[in-house]
């Protein structure tokens, strides 16, 4: 079959390589669409990171570069492995895509599994990965979603649960809260999703005027300020009285965001770091000792997927605007990530199959 897989920094190859044959405890699945994730431009562009090198082989999976990519994935059910009778072929799934010790705890009611030893995921350190035609994967880890949900929305599910662990980690959302969202990319469009989910009144700070028109259009903002050209700080305080908002998401990675937030917290207000800070930030300890403020990380997801997929199957969530391309495999470097690296102000999410039946 074909896949796509990461060799080293700049070497992705699109190889013929057998097709995985299902274990025991293992379900079969054909992959419909799977998004291309910021991650995967960072293994190409800065990598090795989370792919283990080659002649390193990863200690939970095994195994070493080459590795299959992709790990944003929806697909159907083709075969069950020996032991599972609560799936059925044709079933239709999305992937909580975790590489994780067998001695973790990951059952239903675990919260830090994704925080273990030596985690990683699929599809970046082994087990195959989404962006290929099949991928065989431990029951535990396969979501079945509702037939009446389109595969390629689907797809992305896996990033949306990022935005909802995140929003999880500031606490309780109530009707008509303040979040300010700082940056709209992928990641900062799908937390404002969630926020407006919930109930919030989303504020997104951001530089690219394309990006705020696709907050807005998308109406997972209500309100879009570039921090160029206007005074964000009093806008927030204008809008919320001179309380400044409830909770606040860092979805850029650049200082100015940090300090924004810092200033735009209300007292007692929660900051939830959401991005992936490459070097250490400066942060004004005073302010967070003033207003009594709580500033918290988060990473990946816990146990997030099914209340993830149910604000998509019930509507709540439409994650149809931000699907901004669809490729076939063969395609995924000149027209994938080179959209993404070079015009990432229009490309949102950018989907691939094998499939050419899926193909417009
Ligand atoms: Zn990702």
């Amino acid at each position: 079959m074909k896949a796509a897989r990461f060799y080293d920094r700049n070497d992705i190859r699109i190889e013929d390589i057998p097709t995985p044959e299902v274990q025991p405890g293992e379900v079969l699945v054909k992959v419909a669409w799977c998004g291309i994730c910021g991650t995967d431009l960072h293994e190409y562009l800065d990598g090795p990171i989370f792919c283990p090198k080659h002649g390193h082989p990863h200690p939970i999976s095994g195994e070493d570069s080459p590795v299959t990519l992709g790990h944003e994935f929806s697909g159907i059910v083709e075969a069950l492995g020996e032991g599972i009778s609560d799936l059925e072929v044709g079933d239709h799934v999305v992937v909580e895509p975790y590489i994780i010790a067998d001695s973790v705890d990951v059952g239903p009611d675990s919260k830090t599994y994704h925080l273990s030893k030596n985690m990683n995921f699929i599809g970046l350190a082994g087990r195959g990965g989404g962006l290929s035609e099949k991928v065989s994967v431990k029951r535990r880890w396969v979501h079945k979603i509702s037939k009446d949900l389109p595969l390629d929305e689907a797809a992305l599910i896996e990033p949306l649960s990022v935005g909802y662990h995140a929003v999880e980690r500031a606490g309780e959302i109530k009707d008509g809260d303040f979040a300010l969202v700082t940056g709209a990319g992928p990641i900062g469009l799908l937390t404002s999703a969630v926020l407006k989910a919930k109930g919030a009144k989303v504020i997104i700070s951001e530089l690219s005027s394309l990006r705020r028109q696709k907050a807005l259009d998308s109406g997972v903002a209500d309100y879009a300020f570039s921090p160029a050209e206007v005074d964000v700080l009093a806008e927030i305080h204008k809008l919320t009285n001179d309380k400044g908002v409830d909770v606040a998401f860092e979805c850029t990675s650049v200082q100015p965001a940090l300090d924004l937030i810092l200033d735009a917290l209300k007292p007692t207000g929660k900051a939830v770091i959401v991005s992936i800070w490459g070097k250490p930030a400066s942060l004004d300890v005073q302010k967070v000792v003033l207003k009594e403020l709580d500033i918290r990380g988060t990473i990946a997801y816990v146990n997030s997927h099914p209340e993830t997929i149910k604000l998509v199957e019930s509507g709540k969530i439409n994650l149809k605007p931000f699907i901004t391309g669809r490729i076939p495999l063969e395609d995924l470097i000149d027209k994938g990530f080179d959209t993404l690296i070079n015009h990432n102000e229009t490309a949102v999410k950018i989907l691939v199959t094998t499939d050419p039946q899926l193909l417009p």
